[in-house]
């Protein structure tokens, strides 16, 4: 299924490609400048709906939320030890983008994951509160791991056994959720015009490395992880497929800019599982560059990422931390130098519907998940898994898809992707699109944790962080296909 819809604003002042020019005009020029916009809307008229007056018909509302978990939560759905310290505040960033049409919402939470009823809980209750639908509500984690994985369906399930709370606090999640809400429906009241859109990028450097790496006798193994550079083997191997570039999309009013959307493809953390919450680097990079420019608004997503981590250059002590901070900020700095502008034309709103099947493994039946949520001789968080594994197992037998959606604006198209998407996935949606600046956003919908490429697949990766199937490849791609367009 696709949904299409189109908003159209001709500028009529052809400065396409050139830098967006002042619209201050002196007093005297006045008049000049009156009588050149009439010619201009009279002009636009002819082709169809336009902005009035030569002012932009779009809009931008941005909103900031706390989203902390409380102390003794629970962090990445099943790590033993929980919350014990708050070190920095987790964030929910985001924009309503306004227009002729319904408003399109972006939402990037600094949670590990939203999963199937769960997601579906903040899309509502964001959609409502920007008076849009839930198909047009784009919701990522970043996926620090010092961080709550939410799950509805899990819950209930936990709750059955006696599990209450043990993946995460029901009623924390729900206050979160109207708070963010209530700070989106806030930001409607000082939405700002906007004219231009801003795209940089810029190389990050040594940040990310492939968990991929390939031993002396030619044995493919997945064991790099986020804080391997302590081990020679892990921090000597090449840093394997990874995207380079940190991008910035960023909105403008004339010369002022509003907005700053930053995407770089990596797992977040440096560090984790001690409790210690933190946005971690990508977080504390964000905030080290919104005190540089505290009137633009910064939001930093992460790409598809599933296999990429920290593990070459960080062994997860302070120092790397810092460095990872440093890198990622200088990357975000370089890539707003690089910043090219240009008019806003039209937005444009697409949306697939994807389905990915259910892994087939012996341990994901439904009643191998059964047997061991109900298993009370099991650890709390092997119950929890089969929780997460079942309601995610129940919402595929149902049939229902994931949203893929994207927003096009003509010279820059942002992609959502489901889950730990492999950094393949976005590669290959920049490549469907070589001349156009495609920003793939990863942890959308997470319900399928890790989803492999058919190269990885082939290469045997496994983990109890995945529940899709081999196959998922062609049926991205068909997704992506749709969503993307044609070049224009
Ligand atoms: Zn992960």
């Amino acid at each position: 299924m696709a949904i299409i819809d189109v908003f159209y604003e001709h500028s009529g002042s052809g400065y396409r490609s050139n830098p967006p020019q002042t619209h201050t005009v002196s007093r005297a020029g006045r008049a000049g400048w009156q009588l050149f916009a009439s010619v201009v809307v009279a002009y636009t008229f002819a082709f169809g709906p336009a902005s009035v007056n030569g002012e932009s018909p779009f809009q931008l509302a941005t909103f900031s939320a706390d989203a902390t978990i409380p102390l003794g939560h629970r962090c990445m759905g099943v790590l033993p030890t929980k919350s014990k310290k708050i070190v920095d505040p987790l964030l929910a960033r985001g924009f309503v983008l306004l227009g002729s049409d319904q408003p399109i919402v972006l939402c990037a939470v600094d949670w590990c994951e939203i999963r199937n009823d769960a997601y579906e809980q903040w899309r509502r209750a964001l959609a409502n509160a920007a008076g849009t639908t839930v198909e047009r509500v784009l919701v990522s984690s970043l996926h620090q791991h010092d961080a709550p994985v939410t799950d509805l369906g899990a819950a209930k399930l936990l709750d059955e056994v006696g599990l209450t709370g043990e993946l995460y606090d029901e009623a924390f999640h729900e206050r979160t959720i109207a708070r963010v809400a209530a700070a989106l429906r806030q930001s409607l009241q000082h939405a700002t015009p906007i004219t231009h859109l801003g795209m940089g990028q810029a190389v990050v450097e040594q940040i990310a490395s492939n968990r991929r790496v390939v031993a002396a006798d030619g044995r493919v193994n997945f064991g790099r992880g986020s804080r391997s550079g302590d081990n020679p083997f892990h921090r000597d191997a090449p840093e394997g497929l990874i995207d380079p570039f940190l991008k910035t999309i960023s909105f403008w009013n004339g010369d002022t800019a509003v907005l700053a959307l930053h995407a770089y493809a990596t797992h977040p953390m440096s560090s984790y599982g001690k409790g210690q919450v933190s946005s971690d680097f990508v977080g504390l990079a964000r905030r080290r560059r919104q005190r540089d420019a505290p009137g633009i608004m910064q939001i930093y997503v992460s790409g598809c990422s599933g296999d990429v981590t920290a593990g070459k250059y960080n062994n997860g002590s302070p120092l790397h931390r810092q460095q990872l901070i440093d890198r990622l900020y200088n990357a975000m700095l370089q890539a707003w130098e690089k910043t090219e502008r240009q008019p806003i034309e039209r937005v444009e709103f697409r949306s697939a519907n994807l389905t990915l099947e259910f892994h087939p493994g012996a341990d994901l039946t439904s009643e191998s998940l059964r047997e061991v949520l109900n298993d009370t001789n099991r650890s709390v968080e092997k119950r929890i898994l089969a929780a997460m594994g079942l309601a995610s197992r129940l919402r595929v037998e149902k049939g229902q898809g994931i949203d893929f959606p994207c927003v096009d604006f003509g010279c820059a198209q942002v992609v959502l992707f489901p889950g730990e998407s492999f950094v393949g996935y976005q590669l290959m949606a920049q490549k469907m699109r070589p001349e156009s600046f495609v920003m793939s956003i990863g942890y959308g919908e997470c319900w399928p944790g890790y989803i492999p490429t058919d190269s990885t697949f082939d290469e045997r990766f496994e983990d109890n962080w995945l529940w899709v199937a081999p196959g998922s490849e062609q049926r991205i791609l068909t997704a992506l296909d749709k969503v993307l367009g044609e070049p224009r």
